[in-house]
């Protein structure tokens, strides 16, 4: 039997999406006693999905150019975003659980749609081939330890996976080091150093 879709009018106020429906809900394939929840948001995300991408570490998101699709792995879930405003959602407790989270990521949508006008999203970075050597080849490469990891490299994977901050390492604080700051601000974009948490010494 067919669930009736229900609308859920999370941020009245919000600049680009404010609802959220849920259209259907199945077993989720992935993990038993979880579902899967197909969602639509009220507004087309095409131009937002490219930013957004740099709103989330590069080792959670993947995002396929080619089909502006952008795929999040955060709350121990993949949350797949579609041009159309489509969403879906496993590994998810239930509708309400579902609600939570699409509305933390529709409070992003919004903030990136308010900023759109200051962006200039050609100079945005491709992360998703961004790599862990590539986020090494920018650090200091001292494996002082400050940041509380054994080694730089273990630092960079950190980091692209999101259990690292920028911030922790400290060298990079150092006047001395701004030739890395520098390389980290080409390879990722400043949007994606903030994500990261980069706060800009
Ligand atoms: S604090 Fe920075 S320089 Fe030191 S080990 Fe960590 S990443 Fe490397």
């Amino acid at each position: 039997m067919e669930m009736k879709e229900i609308k859920y009018e999370v941020l009245p106020h919000g600049s680009l999406v404010r609802e959220v429906t849920i259209k259907n809900i199945r077993p989720c394939i992935a993990t038993e006693g979880k579902v899967r929840v197909l969602m639509q948001l009220d507004a087309p995300l095409e131009k937002i999905l490219p930013s957004l991408s740099t709103k989330y570490p590069p080792g959670k998101v993947n995002f396929v150019e080619r089909k502006n699709i952008l795929t999040i792995s955060i709350y121990n879930r993949l949350i797949t975003l579609y041009p159309s405003g489509k969403v879906t959602m496993n590994k998810t407790l239930d509708k309400e659980d579902a609600v939570e989270v699409i509305t933390q990521i529709m409070e992003t949508i919004n903030q990136l749609h308010d900023d759109m006008d200051e962006m200039d999203t050609k100079e945005t970075p491709d992360i998703s081939r961004i790599g862990p050597m590539d986020i090494y080849n920018c650090l200091p490469q001292s494996n002082c330890q400050e940041c509380g990891e054994t080694t730089c490299m273990a630092f960079a994977f950190k980091l692209l996976s999101g259990d690292q901050k920028l911030e922790n390492c400290l060298p990079l604080q150092e006047p001395w080091h701004q030739d890395q700051v520098t390389c980290l601000e080409k390879l990722l974009g400043v949007p994606m150093m903030n994500t990261l948490g980069w706060n800009g010494y």
